[in-house]
């Protein structure tokens, strides 16, 4: 029996939402169990605040902020949050909007991505493959040979140089 409130008009307009509010979900990796998952609390406790926002809650940073834009040294960028190896600086290159800008991961399984809905139209996000979290977002718009820019938060990465 149904509520006498819950029409079923209104069941047929909640099941089409469902599958959208997924989408929207603020972790779009979280669903997922990563090799180096932690709770919730124990990232608040290994991250600043700003790293938490960027890779728990797919948060991005502000443009032209990260001191990593400029970082033109021979090394890898590594996640901030469990240290695996994400891109390296022979990917580098500078895209001019202002994060840091990669035609390729450094290797095939160092970054996992998802769909994600959060502004309106998708986009296909990256994460950290080892604890899922967010790093940014992969477009079309790349230099050769890959044609791809990973548009990545520099707070995401840990620079070590060569
Ligand atoms: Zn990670």
């Amino acid at each position: 029996m149904l509520p006498p409130r819950l029409s079923r008009r209104r069941l047929i307009a909640l099941g089409a939402a469902l599958p959208l509010l997924g989408a929207c979900s603020a972790a779009p990796a979280a669903a997922k169990s990563f090799p180096k998952a932690r709770s919730e609390a124990e990232w608040r406790r290994v991250l600043t605040a700003e790293q938490f926002y960027v890779l728990r809650r797919a948060g991005t940073e502000r443009a032209f902020t990260s001191p990593l834009n400029g970082e033109k040294r021979k090394g890898a960028f590594v996640c901030v949050g469990c240290a695996n190896p994400l891109y390296s600086s022979a990917h580098k290159y500078d895209s001019g909007t202002g994060w840091p800008s990669f035609w390729r991961a450094i290797d095939k399984g160092a970054v996992g991505t998802s769909t994600d809905y959060l502004i309106g139209y998708p986009r296909t996000e990256v994460h950290c493959a080892d604890c899922g979290g967010h790093l940014g977002h992969i477009f079309g718009d790349g230099p050769p040979p890959t044609g791809k820019r990973h548009c990545i938060n520099g707070v995401a990465l840990r620079f070590v140089p060569a």
